[in-house]
């Protein structure tokens, strides 16, 4: 089922790219293994998925322990700053970074292990109150901030849009992470790339592809309902 699952999705990945003239290596597929079981995960290791996403620091450090180091760990949930210190050298990405007193956190636990950590700033695009994320007016001034740290790396955003029915109803969101992107880009701060956009889930990574994300984080459509 994996296996099958995977296929559907990078067709849809290659299609979604064409159709806006991207090429599909631009957009990396990360595979969203919260909650399920390390031979699921073993199974589309085996298909070629290297890219794994957690939302929890626990569940992400346990599985960490157990399977091929070459696994790119993705940290695409709340980070709460008491947890830093187990994830800092284990991740290749973390994706929620939404505040200064936790980039702050991570830059003291990178000092102490002597490692540089990438991040992406987690941006709330549609102000939902249920959701973490910086507000989009406040992101330019976080990203300089947080440019300061030495060894925090930031490489693009990241957005966890609403659920809708429709996925061309989060084009709008989508959008905007997008021109915030360049926005921000242009500002050419030192040690910060916009190269990444993380956006795009189960329900609507095609057309964040179409609004030019480079990760898609899907979970449902490859591992099957939670
Ligand atoms: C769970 C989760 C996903 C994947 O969601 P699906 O709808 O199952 O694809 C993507 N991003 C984040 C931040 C998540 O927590």
């Amino acid at each position: 089922m994996i296996r099958e699952n995977l296929n559907t999705v990078t067709d849809k990945i290659k299609n979604a790219a064409a159709e806006t003239g991207r090429k599909p290596e631009e957009v990396t597929l990360i595979a969203v293994s919260k909650t399920k079981p390390l031979a699921m995960i073993e199974e589309a290791y085996a298909c070629g998925c290297r890219d794994f996403g957690e939302n929890k620091v626990q569940e992400l450090c346990d599985k960490y322990e157990l399977l091929p180091k070459d696994i790119r760990w993705h940290l695409i949930g709340h980070l709460q700053r008491n947890k830093v210190k187990y994830v800092v050298g284990k991740t290749c990405l973390i994706h929620s970074v939404d505040s200064l007193r936790l980039a702050e956190e991570i830059q003291k636990e990178a000092e102490k292990k002597q490692t540089d950590v990438d991040i992406l700033i987690e941006v709330n695009m549609a102000g939902e109150e249920s959701k973490f994320g910086v507000a989009p007016m406040e992101a330019e001034s976080l990203v300089r901030e947080v440019s300061k740290l030495p060894n925090i790396h930031i490489k693009g955003l990241m957005t966890i849009a609403p659920v809708v029915e429709k996925p061309e109803d989060n084009a709008i969101h989508f959008g905007n992470l997008k021109q915030l992107s360049v926005d921000i880009n242009e500002k050419n701060i030192d040690n910060v790339s916009m190269n990444v956009l993380s956006m795009g889930m189960t329900g609507d990574y095609e057309q964040a592809i179409k609004d030019g994300a480079t990760y898609v984080r899907v979970g449902t459509g490859i591992f099957g309902a939670r």
